[in-house]
């Protein structure tokens, strides 16, 4: 019996794990696949105070594991495929096994979201992708696409001129939604092209990628693109597939909390980018990751 189970090794579900293992709780991670989540995939995180050089996310979210095995968290490396919350005792299933925990915490962060365009999924890892500094490689010397008008469509694509011969990015429309300092060295970057009012119709490619279809949102003109590769950042979904219809959820998905990240039902919170919210950054997630702990402490001592 675990008194505080995490599902999700990402900076706030380990972020909860330091705490609750640091105060002295049975504590166990979750994690499908390595700890880090979305931050270790990040080529650089300048905004994570402490670092001020910056501090690439892979290197950052090493760390944070390094600190969970500090306090002696336990990993499982299993992937959750259904959870009974409403009990005392609340039970988390695995491909492998069934855990009892008196506390769950739910950190499974979001996944990207998708374009819904034709030949996305068929041509997903043949040059369509949602992670650069992933794939980025794969592109050397050879053009790319970005969609999108955020912050990470920004600055990946900014990281992407370091290998590509040229990014041409795409957006809906005439003015980015980015954060002033990352559309300023975007502008300041000759390898990177930006076409506004723009949207992708169609990715076009028999094996891989070779073309995009592209239409100006305000003229109705059509236009092509030839690309090898291109990368989606249009946002992101929460990772709700194993949530239960009890858990109060947003119309997007995204859990409702309290302050102290408690959901609709005792015993069980969420933190970081799962949960609603309005900034999801390391930052918050990290911030979220503590406050947990107040709120799991009071239901532990009840
Ligand atoms: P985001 O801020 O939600 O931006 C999504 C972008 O995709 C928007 O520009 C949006 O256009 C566009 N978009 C959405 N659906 C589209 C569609 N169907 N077709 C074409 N374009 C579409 O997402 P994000 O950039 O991934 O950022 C997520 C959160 O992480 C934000 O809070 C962001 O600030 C944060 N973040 C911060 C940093 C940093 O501080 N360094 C880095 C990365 C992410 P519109 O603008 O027209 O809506």
């Amino acid at each position: 019996m675990y008194e505080v189970l995490i599902i999700g090794a990402g900076p706030a579900g380990m972020t909860a794990a330091i705490y609750a293992a640091r105060a002295g709780y049975k504590t166990a991670i979750l994690e499908h696949g390595v700890p880090g989540g979305q931050a270790a995939t990040t080529d650089m995180i300048e905004n994570y105070p402490g670092f001020p050089e910056g501090i690439s996310g892979p290197e950052l979210m090493m760390k944070f594991f390094e600190q969970t095995q500090t306090f002696g968290v336990e990993m499982i490396y299993e992937q959750v495929q259904s959870v009974e919350l409403t009990g005392d005792i609340k039970r988390v299933t695995t491909d492998k096994q069934t855990l009892e925990a008196k506390t769950v915490v739910i950190a499974s962060g979001a996944k990207p979201r998708t374009l819904g365009v034709a030949n996305e999924g068929r041509l997903r890892g043949r040059g369509v992708s949602y992670c650069a500094t992933c794939d980025g490689f794969f592109f050397k010397d050879q053009p790319v696409a970005v969609v999108g008008g955020g912050d990470t469509a920004v600055e990946e694509a900014m990281y992407l001129t370091k290998m590509c011969s040229s990014v041409t990015l795409i957006h809906r429309r005439d003015e980015l939604r980015a954060n002033k300092l990352a559309q300023s060295r975007a502008f300041a970057n000759d390898k990177l092209h930006i076409i506004y009012d723009t949207v992708v119709d169609e990715i076009v490619g028999d094996e891989k990628v070779t073309q995009l279809k592209l239409r100006n949102k305000k003229t109705d003109a059509t236009s092509t693109l030839d690309v090898n590769g291109v990368f989606i950042f249009v946002g992101y979904l929460p990772n709700d597939a194993f949530l239960p219809p009890e858990l109060e959820v947003n119309e997007q998905g995204y859990i409702i909390t309290d302050e102290e990240m408690a959901t609709n039902i005792p015993g069980v919170f969420a933190v970081g980018d799962v949960r609603q919210k309005k900034l999801r950054q390391v930052t918050t997630a990290v911030g979220d990751g503590g406050a947990v702990m107040h709120g799991i402490e009071e239901y532990l001592r009840a």
